[in-house]
């Protein structure tokens, strides 16, 4: 049995505020974002970490981590984004399922902080992100 708490997420076996998807990856909401707008970007398959993951999975990761950072940046009005992956329990990694942090940050926001969502509000951002991916705006 999987006990992995993302490959249940893209099971659609717990919720997520998802932003995007495709034949290979997923992205959704951080739960505990250090910025409003704070999106992991995932592959579909189960793969531990960066250090072990196949060239095909790294280069599906990677082009939805800057499809997905454009629409973050845009879609919270900030001014740059922190991109980042977490190898290794010293690294700080808790989640042993390969996933792309994305963070967006503007001049007034703090590197070592975390926030949190009013009620709805998450959701509304979420909705944002995926109004990108719509036809009209598909130049993200
Ligand atoms: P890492 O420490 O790099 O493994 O990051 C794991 C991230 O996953 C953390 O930022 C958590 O807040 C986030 N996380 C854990 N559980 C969930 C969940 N159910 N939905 C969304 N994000 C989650
Ligand atoms: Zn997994």
């Amino acid at each position: 049995m999987n006990d992995c708490i993302f490959c249940k997420i893209i099971a659609g076996e717990l919720p997520s505020w998802k932003v995007y998807e495709d034949e290979h990856t997923v992205a959704f909401l951080d739960i505990h974002p250090k910025q409003k707008g704070h999106t992991l970007v995932l592959p579909k398959e189960h793969c531990a970490d960066f250090l072990n993951a196949q060239q095909s999975c790294l280069q599906d990761t990677l082009e939805t981590t800057q499809k997905v950072a454009r629409a973050v940046v845009k879609a919270v009005d900030a001014e740059g984004c922190k991109v980042f992956t977490n190898n290794g329990t010293v690294a700080g990694q808790d989640v042993f399922h390969l996933h792309w942090h994305i963070v967006p940050y503007s001049q007034i926001h703090h590197h070592d902080e975390h926030v949190s969502y009013a009620d709805g509000e998450a959701q509304r951002v979420a909705d944002k992100i995926r109004s990108f991916f719509s036809n009209d705006k598909a130049d993200v």
